[in-house]
């Protein structure tokens, strides 16, 4: 039997679910590989699923696909919309949408295993398939990898990935190097100490230490990082006190942190303590601030030989032109935890999803960045086709290109 990838599309879109709660997506998962004949083990790092085919002597080839989708309510009006809701990690009701292209992603990687396993005769070696839950928390792979994903299946030669973007289908962006940059979540707790609004000399204001700290924090890039290196400080979360005449006794910020490689990760965050450390020592705190890293993402880079000989591999396939570099995006991945933790090198690509006239036109308009949803927007709505099938076809090639 072949899978209807059209409608197991529309399925899935129709139904997202949020990090960590892919329970039915694992399931409609579940029946796909079975129907095509593969075994596989399920709540690998929770929610995840892993299926191998082995096909003799060669390289072992991991490919990964994400499941999860967003706490976003969908607005494209399109007549396979979402309409779910869930339950987010606070205990919020929120609307859910695929708004990242997941659904494609796992659209795209059972179609290229039905295509691969049905094409034996072609290729040797063994293929690893990795539905990763949880990437929008950056928690998936880690799990999957505490889990003991790396230790239980054959170490890979190289580990495979792609991405939907709102590039124009049939384009594919990839580049050597660093492709997506890393990222650290942290929270910075400031203690001072509380008493009466009327009696501040009596207190140590958590308040006033936070809101120096804010604007120290923003001269760290303005003043601190080479104007031609790239870093992000936001500060996206500030949260102290409960009324007008009590002076709290602590503040907490929520920071999300962005560089390109592990050297200016380290020089940000040196940087950032320094600041948080100088400016509670600068109130009078007598209790050091508390800074807790609540997740951290490497850079994503894409290995050069390996990433030289698969957009060689494009080309012969799609056609010269089909390939562009997109520049490094300032978002990050966790799909490198299995490179990182295996020693294996990475390429992860971009595959366009938007009509190519639609595109086109919005180019001469000078409107792509108004006109053209990216991932994460309400009214992100890939084209079906050719995204579905050039979605498979990278797969298979780039697969082929690194099996025996
Ligand atoms: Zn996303
Ligand atoms: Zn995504």
């Amino acid at each position: 039997m072949s899978i209807d990838l059209e409608t197991l599309y529309r399925d899935l879109h129709r139904h997202p679910e949020l990090s960590f709660q892919e329970t039915r997506t694992a399931g409609v998962i579940a029946q796909q590989l079975s129907a095509i004949g593969l075994e596989f083990e399920e709540g690998v790092g929770r929610t995840g699923i892993v299926t191998t085919i082995r096909n003799g002597d060669g390289p072992v080839v991991w490919l990964r696909a994400d499941t999860d989708a967003l706490p976003v309510e969908e607005r494209t009006g399109l007549d396979y919309a979402s309409t779910a809701r869930g339950v987010d990690p606070a205990g919020t009701d929120v609307p859910v949408m695929h708004a990242c292209g997941h659904d494609m992603h796992i659209t795209a990687m059972l179609g290229a295993l039905e295509r691969l396993n049905a094409t034996k005769d072609a290729w040797s070696g063994t293929i690893v398939a990795v539905f990763q839950p949880a990437e929008e928390y950056g928690a998936g792979a880690q799990a999957m990898i505490a889990d003991g994903v790396l230790d239980r299946y054959p170490a890979p030669d190289i580990v495979l990935g792609q991405h939907l973007t709102p590039l124009p289908a049939g384009t594919i962006g990839v580049r050597p190097g660093t492709q997506m940059a890393a990222s650290d979540g942290l929270t910075v707790v400031l203690h001072g100490r509380g008493g009466h609004g009327s009696r501040p000399h009596s207190t140590i204001d958590p308040v006033v230490m936070a809101a120096a700290t804010v604007m120290r924090l923003q001269t760290i890039v303005s003043r601190e990082v080479d104007p031609r290196d790239v870093a992000v400080v936001t500060v996206g979360s500030i949260h102290a006190g409960l009324k007008n005449n009590i002076i709290p006794a602590e503040a907490k910020l929520e920071l999300s942190l962005r560089y390109p490689d592990d050297a200016a990760r380290d020089r940000v965050l040196e940087k950032v303590e320094r600041i948080v450390r100088a400016e509670a020592a600068a109130s009078g705190a007598e209790t050091p601030p508390t800074i807790s890293t609540d997740h951290t993402l490497p850079p994503t880079i894409n290995d050069a030989d390996a990433t030289a000989r698969l957009v060689a591999a494009f080309e012969n396939a799609f056609g010269a032109g089909s390939v562009v570099d997109p520049g490094m995006f300032t978002g990050s991945e966790d799909v490198s935890w299995f490179a990182r933790e295996s020693g294996a090198p990475l390429v992860y690509w971009f595959w366009g999803g938007i009509d190519p006239q639609t595109f086109a036109d919005a180019v001469v308009a000078g409107t792509v960045e108004r006109d053209i949803p990216t991932n994460h927007s309400p009214f992100f709505a890939p084209v079906i086709q050719p995204t579905i099938d050039r979605g498979v076809e990278n797969l298979v090639v780039a697969a082929r290109e690194f099996l025996g």
